[in-house]
């Protein structure tokens, strides 16, 4: 299977998902199936692998492969992962390249057993850490600061005997962004960040068994309730002895304030509140800060959905659908060069011509972060007969990258740094006008204290520091020799499980 497969898929909103972690705890269910579906739920999250392993107390079962959850498993796969504890995973890659081996979740052996790992979001201190344990002789099979993680996580277990006390002093040498869900043979797992950068929720699941997920929109589909979020600093324990908490840092709440505008799905809560409604109230602030006289508001398929209809809303200005995404789009694969983006764009978004010809035009997108896509659609839409273009985004401008978990490491890889007034980004995509959300609309939108969330891809202004020293970048650890080595050829120091 081709590695790059997802690459279209990636033309959509231009800003790479991270990661979808998933676990559940239910002696008497099919646990593989379950996480099959939640994972199902999770795939906007990442779409380059996926993997499930599970435990029956005796002994672990996986599989875990290049592609996309249901290219992955089918009926005979999860027939091989039996069992009552799982824990899955679908990856994009925040760290490390799009390889066979850094397919999640990892296995690392240690003399106590066997310790799973499913990560979502990103260390900023990964070459420190790398350094550390290559100063110390280990070397890692795959290129992510997730088997750090798990190696860490293994040797401290070895170490103290417990696993929670060995949890506890990893936290404070892992800076960044983490939700974790880990397994041994007779444990599940859940962890986050003091910051809680990335979210992660528990659920219950047929009155006494519990499910751990990326979002919310994962416990629906397998019909779990929500319990609650898993809090930053938080870890969760449970065993057939049933649930216990512990706190192992202060939390310091920092939620990704993108979450909200386009990465997690429209359906999920977080913080108890509904993306759906929040997006829609963005294009209603939106409406607000930037009106125009126009005769048709169209969304650009899917994400911009809800912030379309809020506009449409506050405007008055009717609602339409103007571009037709197709539904099967993630079955073509094509290289990553530009051209080819370009063509990416055409070939998953059509121009209704008959709701375009002739009409003022308002087109709502949650972001712009390369301009690619975008000045594609505006083109696509004035080719199809629009007579004017009026670009609406229910964010503020993408000026800064993000070190926690997206893949946005490059500055100048950002229209609005490179280009500094919004008028030269207007002219750039080609719309007759261009509005964004400010910050302080954003954050009314959501309707939660502004310290609750990063907003530093708007503001610069990091919650966790990001060491000025390092040169962060999804391949921190194969930008030297050893660890290209172990892309290509696994070397092992800690057995992990096939
Ligand atoms: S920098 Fe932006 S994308 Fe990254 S965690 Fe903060 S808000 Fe989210």
């Amino acid at each position: 299977m081709k590695e790059n497969l997802p690459e279209i898929l990636r033309a959509e909103s231009e800003l790479r998902d991270h990661c979808g972690v998933f676990g559940v705890y239910g002696p008497g269910e099919e646990v593989a199936r379950l996480t099959y579906f939640g994972l199902f739920a999770l795939q906007h999250r990442g779409q380059e692998s996926a993997g499930i392993v599970t435990s029956d107390e005796k002994r672990l079962y996986s599989c875990k492969q290049m592609g996309l959850v249901s290219q992955v498993f089918d009926e005979p796969a999860l027939s091989r992962l039996p069992g009552h504890i799982a824990v899955g995973h679908t990856r994009y890659s925040t760290t490390g390249s799009s390889l066979e081996c850094n397919t999640q979740p990892l296995e690392v052996e240690s003399s106590k057993g066997p310790l799973v790992l499913a990560h979502n979001g990103n260390l900023v201190n990964t070459r420190a850490l790398f350094d550390e344990l290559s100063s110390q002789g280990h070397k890692l099979q795959g290129t992510t600061d997730s088997e750090l993680m798990a190696q860490m996580a293994a040797e401290e277990w070895e170490k103290t005997g417990d696993l929670e006390t060995a949890l506890a002093n990893c936290v404070p040498q892992w800076v960044g962004a983490y939700s974790l869900v880990m397994m041994t043979k007779t444990q599940l797992l859940g962890l986050r960040d003091s910051w809680g950068i990335r979210p992660l929720c528990l659920g219950r699941l047929n009155g006494d068994h519990y499910v751990l997920a990326s979002e919310t929109c994962a416990l629906n589909v397998i019909d779990a309730e929500l319990v609650r979020e898993v809090e930053p600093g938080e870890l969760i324990v449970i065993d057939k002895e049933g649930l216990r908490s512990e706190k192992l840092a202060e939390p310091k709440p920092a939620m990704c304030i993108f979450e909200f505008i386009y990465f997690a799905r429209p359906d999920s809560y977080i913080y108890g509140r509904s993306l759906h409604n929040a997006r829609k109230r963005m294009g209603q602030l939106l409406a607000q800060e930037h009106p125009v006289k126009a005769d048709i508001v169209i969304p650009v398929p899917d994400t911009g959905w809800p912030a379309a209809i809020g506009f449409a809303e506050a405007s008055r200005i009717p609602f339409g659908e103007g571009l037709i995404k197709s539904r099967y789009i993630h079955r073509t694969f094509i290289q990553p060069d530009q051209r080819q983006r370009d063509m990416g764009v055409k070939m998953k978004l059509t121009p209704l011509r008959e709701a375009l010809a002739g009409k003022r035009v308002v087109v709502v997108e949650d972001s712009i972060v390369r301009g690619t896509t975008t000045r594609n659609i505006v083109k696509l839409l004035k080719d199809a007969g629009a007579s004017q273009v009026h670009l609406r985004i229910s964010s503020p401008p993408y000026r800064f990258p993000c070190f926690y978990g997206i893949d946005t490491f490059d500055r100048r890889q950002l229209l609005a740094a490179r280009v500094r007034s919004v008028e030269e980004i207007r002219q750039y995509l080609g719309a007759d006008s261009l509005g964004y959300l400010s910050l302080k609309g954003l954050i009314k939108a959501v309707g939660l204290p502004r310290k609750c969330f990063c907003a530093a891809c708007f503001s610069a202004n990091y919650p966790i520091p990001v060491p000025s020293d390092l040169k962060v970048s999804k391949f921190a650890l194969e930008e030297n020799e050893w660890p290209q080595e172990a892309a290509e050829k696994p070397k092992k120091t800690r057995k992990r499980k096939k």
